[in-house]
């Protein structure tokens, strides 16, 4: 994560903000600081395979996510160790109500985590979100605590471990490849998660607006094919559809007829926003309702 970007978009989207967003995009700028100090302290001491040029290439195109050849090493005492130091972030900065915070703060990390597959974890984080979501009335958790929460917890525990690993991974795909004609992956080539979102940039020169996916499991932003659904892949622009809420151009969701989905883009129609993908999913969510409002619908 680029740490001053996200504060100067953070900056830029509280003038003017309610109390309640600017709270709340103060709370994701103090968890974002914790997730890199984290990532950078088990950065040191990380022991992981690496791709070479043609595997990497292969991976970046193929089916399975790199990180199913090269998996992250997560260690079960630094990991929980991490849920519990966020958890107590939560507890503190997040809002929640009294019971639930007390819950937070006492919950048993070190237990929870023995009881999780942390070698599916560093192979593929969405399927082991997904298992642990299916299989959580069999993870000792109090009802106190939804599962909501806890997950929360853990995928951004897991964000700390996986991401260098993953920029590294990426790092190892060829320039050629990613700015190549071959179609772009639509999941991300990484971790295999669904993008959180795409940012579309300004125009520039012959070659036109860039589109870019962002995964939010692992934190790989790779190059995307401008008129394709983010969600499917279908590259027949009739169609994609796009909305915006009145008076806000940069904000849009893609609208999927061949899926059903949408998805949220940001475009980048001025300078006045830095683009920090992490800020725009935290800005973002709020195009989540109204995705879900039926007048959005198109039939
Ligand atoms: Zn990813
Ligand atoms: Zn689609």
């Amino acid at each position: 994560m680029n740490l001053r970007t996200i504060a100067e978009a953070i900056d830029a989207y509280k003038r003017g903000a309610s109390q309640a967003d600017a709270a709340r995009l103060d709370f994701f700028e103090g968890l974002y600081k914790y997730q890199q100090a984290r990532a950078d302290e088990l950065a040191v001491e990380m022991k992981t395979a690496t791709l070479s040029a043609d595997e990497a290439e292969e991976a970046y195109f193929g089916d399975e996510p790199m990180l199913v050849k090269a998996p992250a090493d997560i260690k079960s005492e630094e990991f929980w160790e991490t849920c519990a130091q966020i958890a107590q972030y939560f507890a503190k900065e997040a809002g929640l109500d009294d019971d639930m915070s007390a819950a937070l703060e006492d919950f048993d990390w070190e237990a929870f985590v023995k009881k999780l597959d942390l070698e599916q974890a560093g192979t593929n984080p969405p399927q082991f979100v997904e298992d642990c979501f299916q299989n959580f009335d069999t993870l000792g958790v109090d009802s106190s605590l939804p599962s909501s929460i806890v997950m929360m917890v853990v995928t951004c525990a897991l964000r700390a471990h996986i991401q260098s690993v993953a920029a590294r991974l990426f790092g190892s795909v060829s320039k050629q490849a990613l700015k190549g004609s071959r179609l772009k992956p639509v999941n991300c080539p990484v971790c295999g998660s669904p993008a959180a979102l795409s940012h579309v940039a300004m125009a520039t020169g012959i070659d036109g607006r860039e589109r870019e996916q962002y995964c939010n499991v692992c934190g790989t932003v790779w190059p995307f094919d401008r008129m394709r659904c983010g969600v499917c892949g279908v590259d027949n622009p009739a169609r994609l559809h796009y909305f915006h809420v009145e008076g806000d151009e940069s904000h849009r969701l893609q609208n999927c007829d061949e899926c059903g989905r949408y998805q949220r883009v940001f475009f980048e129609e001025s300078l006045e926003i830095p683009v920090s993908p992490e800020v725009e999913d935290v800005v973002m969510a709020k195009l989540d309702a109204i995705a879900l409002d039926p007048r959005f619908r198109v039939e």
